[in-house]
């Protein structure tokens, strides 16, 4: 942690922060939408995983095994942010950090597809009063993250720069990555962790 604190008193260095699931819960909502989704619901009565729970969600691929491409509808259409909620603290985290280091150093990096980039620029703008130009939607994130700070919950968004010692990677804990046990990760289970810091 005080590698992060000397990366955040270096105005050389940005925040990068994803989106979907460090700073909008997508994934609980998703589950609900599936949990009443008649084209689902018998699939996973017969698998036993009626009703679905994010916990359960130990690999995306199982999603798509399980349920086909087709379960990936919600997020192709925009509707799983319809009802979206925050992820815990990260109104806290937002605030802090844009009063910490200021807007200029940070950046929103999110894999959008043309139906929800609108979308989730609206919802940044209401709840945190961020701009557009602060958001980079992009499934190569590789190139803003490197050198940088980032947070995200997805394991592959990590590969290469796990070991580079200009970046500092953090993850936030999720059922989906627990199993990558890689110390340099720095795992946290929390945003307060890094409100924590920020204070
Ligand atoms: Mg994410």
């Amino acid at each position: 942690m005080n590698r992060i604190q000397d990366f955040l008193e270096n105005e050389n260095k940005k925040f990068c922060i994803d989106v979907d699931d460090i700073i909008i819960n997508t994934t609980e909502y998703w589950m609900y939408l599936l949990n009443n989704d008649i084209e689902f619901i018998e699939v996973l009565k017969e698998n036993d995983k009626y009703p679905i729970k994010v916990e359960d969600i130990k690999t995306w691929d199982y999603m798509g095994h399980l349920l086909g491409d087709n379960v990936y509808k919600y997020h192709l259409n925009g509707t799983i942010y319809d009802e979206y909620t925050l992820m815990p603290y990260a109104k806290e985290f937002i605030n802090s950090l844009v009063n910490k280091i200021g807007l200029d150093r940070i950046l929103f990096v999110t894999a959008s597809n043309g139906k929800n980039e609108d979308i989730k620029e609206s919802i940044l703008e209401k709840e945190f009063n961020i701009p557009s130009e602060k958001i980079i939607h992009t499934s190569d994130k590789y190139k803003y993250y490197k050198n940088n700070i980032f947070i995200d919950d997805a394991f592959h968004n990590f590969k290469d720069l796990i070991d580079c010692v200009e970046t500092i990677p953090i993850i936030l804990n999720s059922p989906w990555n627990e199993k990558y046990k890689e110390t340099k990760l720095n795992r946290i289970y929390s945003l307060k962790e890094i409100c924590d810091l920020l204070a």
